[in-house]
C-alpha cells in the first residue's frame, strides 16, 4: 500500500461489484486500497465458478454479499442491489464509491452512492459501443453522467466523454487495470506449461474460445450459427476449447443444441490464472467477452470479436477483427491461423494500447484526493 492510502480510514472506500470481470480489473485497485478498501458484492454472478473462487484466487478481502440479487431481470438486479446499498450506506456511510465497468451491479452502486450524496468514482469510464441494444451500453452512459471522478482507460474513452459534454475537469486518463491485472495473475512459464500438459495442449496449436453476450446466445438461429463455427474449426485440426459460461451452457440444453458440442472441448469456467495460461499460448481467441479484448493485447494474441459492435476500437488496430455471426467467423479464424508462428510473435512484440500498467497506482491516488479531504474534516468535527 502506498504510504498516503495507509493514512485512510480503514474499510472508508466501499467498492461495488457484482460479476467476474469486476472482480479481475478491480482487484489491482483493491490491493492498492488495503485496509481502506470494503468490498461489497452484488451476487449478480453469484456462483463458485463465476465468483467465490476469483475472490480467493485474486487475494481479495471476504465481501459483504448482497441477497436475491443473481438470476432476477435487469430492473430487479438493478433495484435490489439498491436498496441493500442504501441500508449498507445508511449505517455505515462510506466516503467514497468505486464502480467499474457497465455491470447492473456498477450502475445500482453508482445509483446508491449518488442518492446519499457519497463521491463516486468509475473506473473504466468512457466506453461507447453506440450501440443501444445493449444493456452494458445504457448502465455506463448512466454512470459516467454521475460519476464525480472518470477514469478513462484510453485517450479515445476520454474524448468519448468530452464529447458528450462532460466536464474535463471530472476526467483522468488512467490507462486500464487490467494490465496489472495480467502480469499479477499469468502463471509463470513452467506452471503455464504444466496447465498445457494437463489440457493436452501444445503451444500455438489450439483456439480458446468464450461466449456469453445475450446478442449471440438468447437467439436460437445465432447461437447454432456461432457454435457450428466453432465445431467446424475443430474438424480443420485444431482443438477449440470453450470454457462455458453458466448463462451459455443453460442456453444451448433450452436450444436442444448439445449436439453442436460434440467436436468441441467443452470446459467449466476456468480460474483467472489457468484462462490466462491458455490464453497466453493459444494460437487464436474467439470471444465476444469485454475483458478478453483487453487481455489478448496484453498477452499479445489474436482475438476474433464476434459482436455487432465494440466498445473497445483500441484493440482493433492490431490484435482483433470484429464480426458478426455467421461464416466470416471460420473464413477470417483461417486466415489470421494462416499467419502462423511469424503472426503470434509480431503480435507479442506490439505494446498493448490500455496503458503502462500504473493504472491502479493513479486510481488510487485519484480515490485519496477525494477521501482525505473528507477524513480530515470528521477528525476535526470528532
Ligand atoms: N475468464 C476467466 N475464466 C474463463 C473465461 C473468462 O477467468 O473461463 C476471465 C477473462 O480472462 C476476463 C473475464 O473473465 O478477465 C471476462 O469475463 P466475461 O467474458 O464474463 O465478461 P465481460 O468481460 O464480457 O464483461
Amino acid at each position: 500500500m502506498s504510504p498516503e492510502l495507509s493514512e485512510l480510514p480503514a474499510r472508508s472506500v466501499a467498492v461495488v461489484l457484482g460479476t467476474r470481470p469486476e472482480l479481475v480489473k478491480l482487484a489491482p485497485v483493491i490491493h492498492r486500497l488495503g485496509s481502506s478498501a470494503r468490498l461489497i458484492h452484488t451476487g449478480q454472478h453469484g456462483d463458485e465458478a463465476m465468483s467465490g473462487r476469483f475472490v480467493a484466487e485474486l487475494g481479495l478481502p471476504a465481501p459483504e454479499l448482497l441477497r436475491s440479487v443473481g438470476g432476477t431481470p435487469r430492473a430487479v438486479q438493478i433495484g435490489r442491489s439498491l436498496e441493500q446499498l442504501d441500508a449498507l450506506f445508511g449505517e455505515h456511510p462510506p466516503a467514497a464509491v468505486v464502480v467499474q465497468g457497465d455491470t447492473n451491479a456498477t450502475l445500482a452502486g453508482a445509483l446508491a452512492a449518488n442518492a446519499r450524496s457519497i463521491p463516486l468514482v468509475h473506473v473504466e469510464a468512457g466506453l461507447r459501443s453506440n450501440d443501444a441494444a445493449m444493456p452494458e451500453e445504457h448502465n455506463r452512459v448512466l454512470v459516467d453522467s454521475i460519476a464525480d471522478v472518470l477514469c478513462a482507460a484510453t485517450p479515445e474513452n476520454r474524448a468519448n466523454l468530452l464529447a458528450e459534454g462532460i466536464d474535463p475537469a471530472r476526467v483522468t486518463l488512467t490507462g486500464n487495470t487490467v494490465v496489472e491485472a495480467v502480469r499479477r495473475h499469468l502463471p509463470p512459464a513452467e506452471r503455464r506449461g504444466a496447465l498445457l500438459a494437463h489440457h493436452g495442449l501444445e503451444p500455438d496449436h489450439y483456439i480458446l474460445a468464450t461466449l456469453h453476450r445475450p446478442e449471440n446466445t438468447d437467439d436460437t438461429a445465432t447461437l447454432r450459427t456461432v457454435l457450428a463455427e466453432l465445431a467446424a474449426l475443430a474438424t480443420d485440426g485444431l482443438p477449440v476449447l470453450l470454457p462455458l459460461h453458466p448463462r451459455t451452457r443453460a442456453r444451448i440444453e433450452e436450444a436442444e443444441l448439445g449436439g453442436l458440442l460434440d467436436g468441441i472441448t467443452v470446459l467449466a469456467p476456468l480460474g483467472y490464472g489457468e484462462f490466462l495460461a491458455l490464453a497466453r499460448h493459444t494460437a487464436l481467441l474467439i470471444s465476444d467477452s469485454g475483458g478478453v479484448q483487453e487481455e489478448c493485447t496484453v498477452l499479445g494474441r489474436p482475438l476474433i470479436v464476434v459482436r455487432r459492435s465494440t466498445e473497445r476500437p483500441e484493440s482493433m488496430a492490431h490484435f482483433a477483427h470484429l464480426v458478426s455471426p455467421g461464416p466470416q467467423i471460420g473464413r477470417l479464424a483461417r486466415h489470421r491461423l494462416a499467419q502462423g508462428a511469424p503472426g503470434l510473435r509480431l503480435l507479442e512484440r506490439t505494446p498493448s494500447p490500455y496503458g503502462d500498467g500504473l493504472a491502479a497506482q493513479r486510481i488510487a491516488a485519484l480515490i485519496t484526493g477525494l477521501v482525505r479531504p473528507a477524513a480530515h474534516d470528521a477528525a476535526l468535527a470528532a
